[in-house]
């Protein structure tokens, strides 16, 4: 359904009115007056126009974990969120850690073509942290995988760790970290402090994380390579982060919409659906990454997507899988956390949830701003409505959204992948 599309009267990074119009795969013109004989019109007064988002870090399940999530339903998911393009974590069955299975990804979501699906390999072959997968074979792929990580899982020996960092560099990837020192989480349950003492649960505590943080920024300095910490989720972790830039070292990281928006107080309730890893931590700790989010410490928003069957998450706390769903809600938390709070502006959100992890994850063709000559990926939303999230009327196969039955602003309203839209009247297109 490509061709030539006016998009009328909406407001690009939450700026003045004007109209967007798209030829082919690209964006033609933006301003007053956008007229095309015979294009295809979508009248978006009043919605905000993003660049189409970019998730580095989602779990899509497939292949093995078919009854928690296909590429399929995973990037339907994402379409809706006003994603244009996932990346896709390597902790599947069998796992991404060879140039065949990373293919195997990539090709799917190009069948599925909801949005694109960049495969993340692996840095562990079988993720067993003990034997570097092949990370030339993985970038040389059709995949042209860029970004490794063990994810689920840390690289906590440091020399395979420095090894990571040093093979990366041959061809400008980066190592995305799950920052969790083993040890200091045995039979951990949730974030350790008051409410874990209150609760009887094993503690998580913060420094499990930021001394693999911490750690890691020294390797990546000393080696002169790329690091990129996900889920960061405590304020000493943000301490870490930012002292590492200030030295210009290459480290980048990122925020769940959930550690922006939950703390570990809902915990009370020993509802697996807010258990998740890492943990919800405390108030004080949602502040710091937001300011963190806010000044740029932080360099992006990714939802961690973790989608899990009934059976493996409405059970006891302590069986119960890890994860929260997150790509149909994370554009309309971020709005909630961060632009309704007045810590970033929608120009501010594009950076975060588009032009910063298309860079980070070295994915051209996305993050772009809204100009003429670029590909047209984009997304149409409304920032005026609000309603509550009904996870059963979720794209995903999962139901495990911790935001089921909170009031949310916002509403994706279309989707375009070069041209294409993949989602209008906030329906799949
Ligand atoms: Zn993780």
């Amino acid at each position: 359904m490509s061709g030539h599309w006016v998009i009328r009267g909406a407001r690009p990074l939450g700026g003045a009115p004007a109209d967007i119009t798209i030829g082919g795969e690209t964006i033609t013109a933006v301003g007053p007056g956008g007229e095309r004989s015979g294009a295809q019109v979508i009248d978006a007064a009043g919605l905000v126009a993003l660049p189409g988002l970019v998730d580095l870090h989602t779990h899509l399940r497939e292949p093995g974990r078919e009854d928690a999530e296909t590429i399929e339903t995973g990037t339907l998911a994402a379409a809706l969120g006003g994603f244009t393009a996932v990346h896709a974590m390597a902790n599947t069955d069998p796992v991404a850690d060879t140039a065949g299975v990373t293919e195997q990804i990539w090709r799917l979501g190009r069948a599925a073509g909801h949005c694109d699906v960049q495969p993340v390999g692996a840095v562990t072959v079988g993720l067993a942290g003990s034997r570097l997968a092949e990370f030339g074979a993985m970038a040389e792929s059709a995949a042209g995988v860029r970004v490794f990580s063990d994810d689920g899982r840390c690289v906590s020996d440091a020399v395979l760790m420095r090894r990571a960092l040093e093979y990366v560099k041959a061809f400008g990837g980066v190592i995305a970290q799950h920052a969790q020192e083993p040890r200091l989480t045995e039979g951990a349950q949730m974030n350790e402090g008051v409410m874990s003492g209150r609760l009887g649960l094993t503690g998580w505590p913060a420094v499990a994380e930021e001394a693999i943080i911490a750690r890691d920024c020294l390797l990546a300095a000393h080696v002169g390579s790329a690091l990129h910490i996900c889920h960061v989720s405590t304020a000493g972790s943000v301490e870490i982060i930012r002292w590492a830039k200030s030295h210009g070292w290459q480290v980048t990281a990122e925020v769940t919409p959930h550690h922006l928006l939950l703390t570990d107080e809902l915990v009370a309730g020993y509802d697996p659906v807010y258990k998740v890893n890492p943990p919800l931590r405390t108030a004080a700790d949602v502040a710091a990454l937001r300011e963190a989010l806010a000044d740029g410490t932080i360099d992006c928003v990714a939802t961690d997507h973790a989608p899990h069957p009934v059976e493996d998450k409405e059970t006891e706390w302590a069986v119960a899988a890890h994860g929260m769903t997150g790509l149909e809600t994370a554009l309309r938390v971020v709005q909630e956390a961060m632009v309704d709070t007045g810590l970033l502006d929608w120009a501010g959100v594009a950076d975060r949830m588009s032009a910063r992890p298309a860079a980070i994850g070295r994915l051209p063709g996305h993050g772009g701003p809204l100009a003429p000559g670029e590909p047209a990926n984009l997304v149409l939303y409304d920032p005026g409505s609000r309603a509550v999230v009904d996870p059963a009327a979720h794209a995903s196969r999962s139901r495990n959204s911790p935001f089921a039955g909170m009031a949310l602003p916002g509403q994706v309203v279309a989707t375009i992948l070069r041209g294409r839209p993949t989602v209008l009247d906030g329906k799949p297109a």
